[in-house]
């Protein structure tokens, strides 16, 4: 019976007045490994820079700016083992084994799609197991009429262990392009396009997403380069020696002066379903 999509029932969100919030700054610090894996960051072989976009062009009722958006730890955290507090159960079906998957839901995430759907075009762009993902997806928008596209592991690059999501894969105008994603490795070719997020386990008093809404709302009437803008507001360069010089200048290339050895290679996880990232904070483990 894993055809059958079950039905979500949103949870209340308790609410917060949005006039007290203060601006979305990003996380608090950037993982260490994320850095030098940015700092060693390999050009894009040549079989990458050459393949054509995933996604049909865009049609004149399609929204100007588009939003990408991570899924795991990004809008919910989904488990294969049970998790207390889950929103929803539902079944995946994976190499002839049904797993369940345990579902939360990163509070506000109801008005966040709602929200973003108005102004962007949303792509959900994930690491994660296309079996997995899309089954989510499915169950977060079961109308189809907040994301427009869904791209998988499968259209992510692997570099160093890591699944990068080079954007260029979307063929969108990457002045208009976003994408919001708690593991900064995974817009490392396009770091100025890119929205940092705390990576969300269960805290419910998080209101990151609903920070980010207005403004994502204000961006297209800015009327400006998208990159510009979110370059200056989270500062990520700054943060990696020598990237913006080699990326400026010679586009993606090798960094031949970072004094740090490049990060070991992870261990296969190909068959892994739900990609997941270590919880930062302690008292988050299971
Ligand atoms: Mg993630």
């Amino acid at each position: 019976m894993s055809n059958v999509t079950p039905k979500l029932v949103w949870p209340e969100d308790d609410y917060v007045d949005e006039a007290f919030l203060e601006d979305h700054q990003g996380p608090e610090r950037i993982d260490y490994d994320a850095l030098v894996m940015l700092a060693n960051l390999p050009p894009l072989p040549e079989e990458i820079l050459s393949r054509c976009p995933a996604l049909p062009v865009k049609t004149r009722a399609s929204a100007e700016y588009t939003l990408v958006l991570d899924l795991d730890e990004t809008l919910v955290h989904c488990s294969l083992t049970p998790l207390d507090n889950a929103t929803m159960i539902f079944p995946v079906v994976f190499q002839n084994i049904t797993y369940q998957v345990y579902v939360r839901l990163r509070p506000h995430l109801r008005t966040f799609l709602n929200r973003m759907a108005k102004t962007f075009e949303i792509i959900i762009f994930t690491a994660s197991k296309k079996v997995y993902a899309n089954k989510l997806c499915d169950i977060l928008d079961p109308r189809k009429n907040l994301i427009r596209h869904r791209l998988f592991r499968e259209h992510c690059v692997c570099v160093y262990g890591n699944y990068v999501k080079d954007l260029t894969i979307l063929g969108r105008d990457p002045s208009k392009t976003m994408i919001l994603d708690n593991a900064i490795q995974s817009f490392a070719y396009q770091l100025d396009n890119g929205i940092p997020i705390e990576s969300w386990f269960q805290d419910r008093n998080d209101t990151e997403l609903l920070k980010l809404c207005s403004f994502f709302e204000a961006i297209p009437a800015m009327g400006r380069d998208v990159r510009e803008i979110l370059r200056r507001k989270y500062r990520l360069r700054d943060h990696i020696p020598f990237y913006s010089i080699i990326h400026q200048q010679e586009g993606p290339g090798r960094l031949p002066l970072l004094e740090v050895p490049p990060p070991p290679v992870a261990e296969n996880n190909e068959e892994q379903l739900i990609t997941q990232v270590a919880p930062k904070h302690p008292q988050m483990v299971q």
